[in-house]
C-alpha cells in the first residue's frame, strides 16, 4: 500500500464523458481518458484493507459482490499509485484474460464492496483496469504468446462470446489446439452483436481476436453447429467440447397486436444495427430504423439501455422504456447493506442521453402493457398500458396487480421487447444428449462444468443463464481449467 492517508486525503474522480448531445451524434465510444496523474492518485485511495471485499466474486442475495474473476484489485492499486504499469498490468492478466472488455462494459461488483466505499465512495476500480490494459497496448507490452508445446489433443470451443473467447485462450495456452466455431459472421458474441459500439468499440474486440488468433487459436465463423456442421462430425474430430452458446432465447410479448409490423425483440434492433454500421456505416439500410419514431422500449435493465441509446443515435421522435418494476431508492435500502450489490437508482449512458435531448429520464415504472393496436396497414400505432402495484397472493408471492383507472394510450411506430431472456436454444445441446437444469439452461455443476455427456463440458451464459460479461470470463477460464484435466489428468491452468 502506496500511500497509507490516500483514502482521507483524495476524493474518487472517474473519467470525463463527452456531453451527451455531442456523443449521440456517431457510435464511438465516450469515455476520455484520464491522465497518468489522477489514475496514480486514484489508485492511491484503495486503503489495502485487511478483508478486501472487492475481489471476493461471491454472490450474495442473487447478484455479485466483489469481482467475480477475483482480479488482484489492490495490488494493482498500488502498482498504479507507484508507477509500476508494466507489473501492474502482469498482475492484471493473471486473473483476467481482457480487461479491455471489462474495464468498460463491466457494472464493477468490485466497487460495490469497495471498503471506502462504506463511508465514502469507492476507490474508481474499474477505470484504473482499464487505464492499465490501454496503456499496455499503447506500449505495445501485450504481444502474441503461443504456447512453446502442443498436446496433440484438439478442442472444440462452441460460442466465441467471452466464456468461449476465455476458454479458448486458456486451452491455448495449456498446449492444445482449439478451434471456435461462431454462427454469426463476427467473432465475439454479445461482445460483438450485442453491446453497441459506443460501449465496446468492436476494433477493441478484434484486436484481441487477432492477438489468440496470432496465437494459435482457429476461428469458424457462419457455422451453426448442430444445424450446418453435424454434431456427429464434432464429437469425431475432437477429443473435448466446451458448449459456450449464450443464452440467446429472447422473452417475448404475446399479447393483442404482437404481430403487428414495428414490434422487435432487443436483439434483433441491436445485432442489425451494428452488423450495417460496421459492413457499410449504415449505408447498406440493413438495419431497423428509429428515425422520426415514437420508440417505446419494453424492459428497464440494460439491453432496455441500449435501445434507448441506438434509438436517439437514430434520430427517433421520442423514446420512452417501460419497467415494470418500482424506482429504485437513491440509496441502499436497509436490507441492502454493505458489500452486497447496491440496488439504487441510477441513470446509465442511455437515459443520461434521452435526458438531454428529450428532457428527462425516459423510464416509466410500474407499467404493463395491454395490448399493440394499429392502422388499417397492419402497422404499429399505439400501446395501450395500465400502471401496476406489486401485492402478495395467498401463497405470499408477488404479482403485480393493475391500478383500476390508471389506463394510458402512447404513441409509437417502434416497440423493442427488452425483457430478458429465457436461456440457450435448444437444437445443440438436444443434439448432443446434455441433460438442461430446471432454467432449461445446460446442467452443468458450477466449478466442475461438465455435462452428463463425457467430454461435453458448458460455461457461461449457457450454463448459468444470461448474466454478465466478467462471470462469462470467470466461467470459461473455469471450464477450461477442467476440460485440460479431462484431457491430460492434471492441470496446471487457474
Ligand atoms: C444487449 C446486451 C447488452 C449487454 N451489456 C452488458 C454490459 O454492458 N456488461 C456486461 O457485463 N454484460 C452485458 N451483457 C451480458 C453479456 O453480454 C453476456 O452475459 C455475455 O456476453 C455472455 O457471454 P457468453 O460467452 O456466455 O455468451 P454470448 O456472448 O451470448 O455468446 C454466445 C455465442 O455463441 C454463438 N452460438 C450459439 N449457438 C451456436 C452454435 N450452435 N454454433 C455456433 N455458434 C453458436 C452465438 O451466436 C453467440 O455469438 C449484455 C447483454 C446484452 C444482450
Ligand atoms: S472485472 Fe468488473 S468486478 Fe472485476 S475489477 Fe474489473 S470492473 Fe471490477
Amino acid at each position: 500500500m502506496g500511500k497509507p492517508t490516500g483514502f482521507l486525503e483524495y476524493k474518487r474522480e472517474v473519467p470525463k464523458e463527452d456531453d451527451p448531445l455531442l456523443r449521440v451524434s456517431h457510435y464511438r465510444e465516450f469515455h476520455e481518458r484520464m491522465p497518468e496523474e489522477k489514475l496514480r492518485v486514484q489508485g492511491a485511495r484503495c486503503m489495502d484493507c485487511g478483508i478486501p471485499f472487492c475481489h471476493t466474486g461471491k454472490l450474495i442475495s442473487g447478484m455479485a459482490s466483489g469481482c467475480p474473476v477475483n482480479n488482484l484489485i489492490p495490488e494493482w492499486n498500488d502498482l498504479v499509485y507507484r508507477g509500476q504499469w508494466r507489473e501492474a498490468l502482469d498482475r492484471l492478466h493473471k486473473t483476467n484474460n481482457f480487461p479491455e472488455f471489462t474495464g468498460r462494459v463491466c457494472p464493477a461488483p468490485c466497487e460495490g464492496s469497495c471498503t471506502v466505499g462504506l463511508n465514502d465512495s469507492a476507490v474508481t476500480i474499474k477505470t484504473i483496469e482499464r487505464s492499465i490494459v490501454d496503456r499496455g497496448f499503447d506500449e505495445g507490452w501485450i504481444v502474441p504468446e503461443p504456447p512453446e508445446k502442443r498436446t496433440g489433443k484438439k478442442v472444440a470451443v462452441i460460442g466465441s462470446g467471452p466464456s468461449g473467447l476465455a476458454a479458448a485462450a486458456q486451452l491455448n495456452k495449456a498446449g492444445h489446439s482449439v478451434t471456435v466455431f461462431e454462427r454469426n459472421d463476427r467473432i465475439g458474441g454479445l461482445l460483438m452483436y450485442g453491446i453497441p459500439n459506443m460501449k465496446l468499440d468492436k476494433k477493441i474486440v478484434q484486436r484481441r481476436i487477432g492477438l489468440m488468433a496470432a496465437e494459435g487459436v482457429t476461428f469458424i465463423t457462419n457455422t451453426e453447429v448442430g444445424v450446418n456442421y453435424p454434431v456427429e462430425r464434432l464429437k469425431e474430430e475432437f477429443d473435448a467440447i466446451v458448449l459456450c452458446g449464450g443464452a440467446t432465447k429472447g422473452r417475448d410479448l404475446p399479447i393483442e397486436g404482437r404481430e403487428l409490423k414495428g414490434i422487435h425483440l432487443a436483439m434483433e434492433f441491436l445485432h442489425k444495427n451494428t452488423k450495417s454500421l460496421l459492413d457499410s456505416n449504415h449505408e447498406d439500410q440493413a438495419y431497423i430504423s428509429a428515425k422520426d419514431k415514437d420508440v417505446i422500449v419494453i424492459g428497464g435493465g440494460d439491453t432496455g439501455t441500449d435501445c434507448v441509446g441506438t434509438s436517439i443515435r437514430h434520430g427517433c421522435k421520442s423514446v420512452t422504456q417501460f419497467e415494470i418494476m418500482p424506482k429504485a431508492p437513491e440509496k441502499r435500502a436497509a436490507n441492502n447493506p454493505w458489500p452486497e450489490w447496491p440496488k439504487v437508482y441510477k441513470m446509465d449512458y442511455g437515459q443520461e442521453e434521452a435526458a438531454a435531448k428529450f428532457g428527462g429520464d425516459p423510464r416509466q415504472y410500474l407499467i404493463n402493457t395491454k395490448k399493440f393496436v394499429g392502422d388499417e396497414n397492419g402497422n404499429l400505432k399505439e400501446l395501450h398500458t395500465v400502471l401496476v402495484e406489486w401485492k402478495k397472493d395467498d401463497n405470499g408471492r408477488f404479482f403485480p396487480a393493475e391500478v383500476p383507472g390508471s389506463e394510458k394510450v402512447y404513441p409509437a411506430q417502434l416497440v423493442l421487447l427488452a425483457m430478458g431472456f429465457l436461456g440457450p436454444e435448444n437444437q445443440l445441446l438436444d443434439q448432443l444428449g446434455v441433460e438442461k437444469d430446471e432454467r432449461s439452461n445446460a446442467k452443468a455443476e458450477k466449478g466442475k462444468y461438465a455435462t452428463n455427456v463425457e467430454g461435453v463440458f458448458a460455461a457461461g451464459d449457457m450454463r448459468r443463464g444470461q448474466s454478465l460479461v466478467v462471470w462469462a470470463i470467470n466461467e470459461g477460464r473455469e471450464a477450461a481449467r477442467e476440460c485440460d484435466r479431462f484431457l491430460m489428468g492434471a492441470t496446471n491452468l487457474p
